[in-house]
């Protein structure tokens, strides 16, 4: 049971992502017993609280007015009442409104709970086959193309897994600005309509799933996260200087396969080594 204190509790409420059973017991527990639930869409959380017949009453909080409206929530907070902030979909805050919301109720001194459960990017990484060990999420890149490349240069050489939410119709020109900054062989993967019909994880380099979309109109629709592999640094950092000069004449005549065993008769490096380096800097796929 949520407590009658003097000052009340900002409950961070995730909701489904899609399939309406990703919802906690406890999340529906708290939707039910606070005094109001912040909404970025009223109409959105409507069809929610319907579905599991819920009557709490509800407020916006979104984008264009949670500055505002921050204000009005935490005046009941410190009232004694207890709200529930909750976006169209997932987690709130996470590339959607709450910051604001949340840092005004800390530096009041009121308790803010988050209520955890569906979050497009965890769900993704968890079915990606990607390193999860350590990675980047970086929200929706810019939409124009200029700035969107500009800010994958920088990213360019990360080496944590790169993780992008993007919207459908822009999902195929970002591809191709991630091919023409990161290269066709970076290892990615489109996570579309999750917990959906028509939820679809594919694993594939960076210029075939570029192709598969634009060949495929129905990838282009719905809701995606993309996953990149983290950049590797290139073998030939620890290529000395004269091998890595016998590889590059060699390679300008002969296949990859062949010029990595000569250079390793002619100067005693491992031939494996070399052929990855060659691969890497011809910008070959493994032959
Ligand atoms: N707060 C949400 C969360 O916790 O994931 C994300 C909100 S953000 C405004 C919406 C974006 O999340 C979509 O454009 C898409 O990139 C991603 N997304 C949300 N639901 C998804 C789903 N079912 N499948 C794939 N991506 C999804």
């Amino acid at each position: 049971m949520i407590e009658n204190s003097a000052v009340g509790t900002l409950y961070i409420v995730a909701t489904p992502i899609g399939n309406l059973e990703d919802i906690t017991n406890r999340a529906l527990r708290i939707l039910r017993e606070v005094d109001l639930i912040a909404a970025e869409d009223t109409r959105h959380t409507t069809k929610l609280l319907q579905h599991f017949a819920i009557n709490t009453a509800l407020k916006p909080c979104h984008d264009h007015n949670e500055r505002e409206q921050q204000n009005y929530f935490v005046q009941l907070l410190l009232a004694g009442k207890n709200i529930a902030l909750v976006s169209d979909a997932g987690t709130p805050l996470i590339s959607d409104p709450g910051f604001h919301l949340v840092r005004e109720a800390q530096q009041q001194g009121i308790r803010v709970v988050p209520i955890p459960g569906a979050c497009a990017v965890i769900a993704a990484l968890s079915a990606a086959g990607l390193p999860s060990d350590r990675f980047s999420f970086e929200g929706f890149l810019p939409a124009k193309s200029t700035a969107r490349k500009s800010t994958l240069e920088t990213l360019k050489e990360e080496s944590r897994t790169l993780i992008f939410y993007e919207a459908p119709h822009r999902l195929l020109e970002s591809l191709q600005d991630l091919v023409a900054v990161f290269g066709k062989d970076r290892q990615a993967v489109l996570a579309r309509e999750l917990t959906k019909t028509f939820e679809t994880i594919k694993n594939t380099t960076l210029a075939e799933l570029a192709e598969w979309v634009e060949a495929d109109s129905n990838q282009q629709r719905g809701e995606c996260v993309l996953l990149i592999e983290g950049w590797k640094a290139p073998v030939q950092e620890d290529i000395n200087q004269e091998t890595g000069r016998v590889l590059k004449v060699l390679l300008a005549e002969l296949p990859v396969k062949q010029a990595a065993a000569l250079t390793a008769e002619i100067t005693g490096e491992r031939k494996n080594k070399l052929y990855q380096y060659a691969l890497e800097i011809t910008n070959k796929t493994n032959e």
